[in-house]
């Protein structure tokens, strides 16, 4: 049994569950006499591994047959350079920034094509989501961040984009709550947060769009090489994708996004509801466009911040401090944490803002 809760942004927490079921399986899986970390990925033992996998993630997310699904690695940072590379036939796509890593991906994208900054919440410390945006014409793409780690905030709505592919970056919120596949040209996301260990990236791409790198594109950032290839093109993580299949079927077990979803507002609705009451907390996000995956919140003064931190993580809840381009607290409440560890950090930020106002 362990006895902390790891409200960590990412890595983050694992079902415990699934963290036993690889405990089972370590040495010895499905009567292979090998662990998973030992195995070919041409073995058919992995092979079915790689395929329930695509299918868990397709029933999960109710993706249409119209889109391809991958495994690759690199993390959602590499994808940052495989948009452009993949996508910019014409050399033109537009950005929305709204934080530190939809900054990333604009910025690598400049390397590649004539790329604008559509609209940025930068001016007030990407508090907020930017509404009735504007786009050009002629463009590959539209890119945007539909929920955002550092500052905690998500995409009420989406921005209209006509015929443009929308391309999401959801690391952080992926199976978290329902995502319309079929809104988007291509969705990717690092698997860290909310699908299982890092090494493992999900992109889940539109068919027409799947072909159309540029000649430049280096095959392993060609998404129709992993795609002709059933994602086995070379050495895929064969440790993580297992860890994320087995996610995918704890979660399917639980009722799939729709029954966690709900989990996932009512855990977020009960730091919110205690911060919105409290004349101690504070989050700075637009209330509208609040995450409910990760809520950042400060207390009256930094040195307090500090010593919730400290003293919370005396307390078993751990990983707590807010990014340093925030400041404060930051709860990162996923899929795999638990109501009852949500309810033991609003039970602690009760009592801390009684013993220190
Ligand atoms: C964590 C995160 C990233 C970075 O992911 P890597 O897999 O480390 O490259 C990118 N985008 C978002 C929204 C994230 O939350």
């Amino acid at each position: 049994m362990r006895n902390v809760f790891n409200f960590s942004a990412g890595p983050s927490m694992l079902p415990e569950d699934v963290l036993k079921d690889v405990q089972a399986d370590i040495l010895n899986y499905n009567g292979s006499g090998m662990s998973v970390m030992e195995m070919s990925h041409r073995a058919k033992v992995y092979e079915e591994i790689n395929a329930e996998a695509e299918v868990l993630l397709r029933e999960l997310m109710n993706i249409p047959d119209n889109y391809d699904v991958i495994f690759v690695q690199g993390g959602a940072s590499m994808q940052f350079e495989a948009i452009p590379l993949n996508l910019l036939n014409k050399g033109k796509a537009d950005y929305i920034v709204t934080g530190n890593f939809a900054e990333k991906a604009w910025k690598e994208a400049q390397k590649f094509g004539d790329i604008a900054c559509a609209a940025s919440s930068k001016d007030k410390n990407f508090t907020y989501i930017p509404q009735n945006v504007k786009f050009r014409e002629g463009l590959d793409y539209v890119h945007i961040t539909t929920n955002n780690t550092i500052f905690g905030t998500h995409y009420a709505s989406l921005p209209d984009t006509g015929d443009i592919p929308l391309i999401t970056d959801a690391s952080s919120h992926i199976l978290g709550e329902h995502i319309d596949v079929g809104k988007f040209g291509v969705i990717y996301a690092g698997a860290q947060k909310n699908i299982g260990p890092a090494g493992v990236t999900v992109v889940i791409v539109r068919k027409d769009l799947s072909d159309k790198a540029l000649p430049a594109c280096p095959t392993m950032l060609k998404w129709s090489t992993q795609i002709k290839e059933k994602s086995l093109y070379n050495t895929p993580p064969c440790f993580s994708t297992y860890v994320a299949m087995l996610v995918f079927r704890w979660l399917k077990k639980l009722g799939g996004v729709a029954a966690i979803q709900k989990i996932n507002e009512q855990k977020a609705g009960m730091l919110y509801e205690l911060i919105d009451n409290s004349s101690f907390y504070k989050n700075a996000v637009n209330p509208a466009d609040r995450s409910i995956m990760n809520v950042p919140f400060t207390t009256p003064s930094p040195e307090l911040d500090e010593k919730f931190i400290s003293e919370a993580s005396k307390a078993g809840l751990k990983t707590l401090k807010g990014h340093r381009l925030v400041g404060g607290m930051r709860a990162s409440i996923y899929n795999a944490m638990p109501v009852e560890g949500v309810q033991k950090l609003a039970d602690f930020m009760k009592k801390f803002a009684v013993e220190n106002k």
